[in-house]
């Protein structure tokens, strides 16, 4: 990505123009916010809050149910609910939510997205319709295309998709570091990335980037429920679906207790009864050994990529709330020599840094002065076929290397195998493996070509990839100087009839009002409480939801405040967090 200068006396008056909104859709939680007066501001949801969990369920009238609500009810309503969808983004899985409804992961992230989208604009008091969605720099082709289809399948024009860590720098780099390199460690709630940039004279220069999709703080989750159920001598296979939702919120509790104190107690509800469990920080990390290996691969290669050594870089900065543990913090010292920067909050930097492009794009005079550089995430390359004295087997061969910074354009140039080869088929892989088949597919050009002796043919293929991440092939015939272009990315990856189907299908799922929103999380909450509780501690809360909604419904709107509070009071009072002192 590169933003240039914007011409003086370009300056935007806010407020008459469409606001673009920042968007980190994340795999734990989800964040919108906009640019205002000269700088990025969050905007809350209908609890208040500016952080939703990216949780999506379809209540028993069939509205849709978001964030906490939803997080509640993945415990009381395990097989209406669905959390840590972006796993999936870029895959065909499909979830059933409610009896016929089927969604695909894009979907789901589109239901966030609409949500995040309606927050939007009751608090600026206008539609808004674009938007700037962050992902993980090593999200490929088929999981950007996914993220761009739950963008208008919400409705909103998608303006760019930004890189997590390239988005945290720019929240970050704006104010706070000076020039220097800075190494980005983000690990989320399912995704790695690391990314090092380099800023001098007013230049943000993305310098590589590497990461695991399939590594995040949802693997410690799990880590810390295998080493409980191991003491608890069970199986979490045996369990049934509603076990296991209870026992991942303990052992997610648990985790986010370790990090505060050395030891966490874990009590579950099981089918046959209530049983507790003591953890210990120490045994945990244990149990996570294998997760810290592959954090490292990542942070080595990006180091290699950049051609920078460790020492070189000046600061380390920790994005995503699993680097909130310990055992992150420790690892990171201990592999980059120093401790990272702790003054930033790992919640919502990418989400500011969303935004801070999206002023960009509309080129706010407040931001005059920022040029950013970012890189391609993977290989690009064309299939071949290997010389035939190897075996003749077809072989990717790469035109844009990975971390190459883009804009970037380069050509080779390729010839006819066979006689009367009459047409030379381009096909395109995204990726680092040898075989095309270990590799993503982009897609395909056809060339037609004089017919001639094999070898005496040939064509010039050129990749150019854009500050947009779309690829343009363009392919020369050498003894012709025909051409053939394609442009490769960004484009959806579901078609216009099937979007269209999709885009009615989720419009007609009603959201719940908003005033209602507050009430509902709230009761939600209580029914989790009561699926967790035995004995007169469930007596007494079946009392309290009950008598909860019926005043709710009598009641005057007005006193709501007041009747949340005291019941929100009462939880707290049920809910004590089951964690030792250090
Ligand atoms: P993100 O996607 O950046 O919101 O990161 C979410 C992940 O961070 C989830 O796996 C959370 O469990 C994890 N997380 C958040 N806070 C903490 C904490 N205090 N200790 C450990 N993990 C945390």
């Amino acid at each position: 990505m590169r933003v240039r200068r914007s011409p003086a006396g370009r300056a935007v008056v806010s407020g008459l123009r469409m606001a673009i909104v920042g968007i980190d859709l994340g795999t734990t939680n989800s964040l919108v916010s906009v640019w205002q007066d000269g700088k990025a501001v969050l905007i809350p949801n209908a609890l208040g809050e500016t952080l939703t969990p990216s949780v999506v369920g379809i209540d028993a009238k069939g509205e849709v149910v978001i964030g906490r609500e939803a997080r509640e009810r993945l415990v009381t309503h395990a097989d209406s609910t669905i959390g840590s969808f972006k796993r999936w983004m870029g895959t065909a899985r499909e979830t059933t939510l409610a009896r016929g409804r089927v969604f695909r992961p894009e979907e789901l992230s589109a239901l966030i997205l609409r949500s995040l989208k309606t927050d939007a604009e009751a608090f600026l008091g206008t539609e808004v319709k674009e938007a700037v969605i962050s992902v993980p720099a090593y999200f490929n082709d088929l999981q950007r295309k996914a993220t761009l289809d739950a963008g208008r399948l919400a409705g909103l024009k998608v303006e760019r998709l930004i890189n997590e860590p390239t988005a945290a720098a720019l929240a970050y780099g704006l104010g706070e570091v000076s020039e220097g390199k800075f190494l980005v460690f983000d690990l989320g709630g399912g995704t790695f990335d690391v990314s090092i940039l380099d800023k001098y004279e007013g230049v943000m220069e993305v310098r590589a980037t590497a990461g695991d999709n399939f590594l995040g703080g949802n693997d410690f989750t799990e880590a810390l429920t295998a080493l409980a159920m191991r003491k608890l001598g069970k199986s979490y296979g045996d369990l049934s679906r509603p076990e296991q939702a209870r026992v991942s919120r303990a052992a997610e509790a648990g985790k986010v207790g370790l990090s505060r104190a050395r030891q966490s107690e874990l009590t579950i509800r099981f089918d046959d009864g209530e049983q507790t469990v003591m953890l210990d920080r120490d045994e945990f990390e244990a149990e996570c050994a294998p997760l810290l290996r592959r954090l490292r691969h990542p942070l080595e290669r990006a180091i290699r990529d950049s051609s920078l050594r460790t020492q070189e870089i000046d600061q380390v900065v920790l994005v995503g709330g699993a680097t909130r543990m310990p055992m992150i913090r420790a690892l990171v010292t201990r592999l980059m020599g120093r401790l990272p920067l702790s003054n930033i909050d790992p919640d919502t930097t990418v989400c500011l840094g969303a935004t801070v492009q999206s002023a960009l794009k509309s080129r706010d005079a407040a931001l005059e002065d920022v040029v950013m550089t970012d890189v391609c995430p993977y290989t690009l390359g064309i299939a071949v076929l290997d010389r035939r004295d190897r075996g003749g087997q077809m072989v990717v061969a790469p035109l844009l290397e990975r971390n190459s910074t883009v804009p970037v354009s380069r050509s080779d140039q390729f010839f006819t195998v066979a006689d009367k080869q009459a047409q030379i088929a381009v096909e395109v892989y995204q990726g680092e493996n040898l075989r095309p088949s270990d590799n993503i597919y982009l897609g395909k050009i056809d060339v037609p070509v004089p017919v001639k002796p094999a070898g005496e043919e040939g064509i010039d293929v050129r990749f150019t990839y854009d500050i947009n991440g779309a690829l343009e092939v363009e392919v020369t015939v050498l003894s012709t100087k025909v051409k053939k272009v394609a442009i490769f990315q960004n484009t959806s990856g579901l078609s216009e009839a099937e979007l269209k189907v999709r885009f009615a299908a989720l419009e007609s799922i009603k959201m719940p009002p908003r005033e209602q929103a507050e009430n509902k999380a709230l009761i939600a909450r209580a029914e989790r409480l009561y699926a967790e509780a035995t004995g007169d501690t469930r007596q007494e809360l079946r009392a309290l939801i009950t008598d909860f909604e019926s005043e709710i419904s009598r009641g005057d709107p007005r006193d709501w405040p007041d009747l949340r509070q005291r019941l929100t009071e009462m939880l707290n009072a049920v809910e004590r967090m089951p964690i030792l002192p250090e």
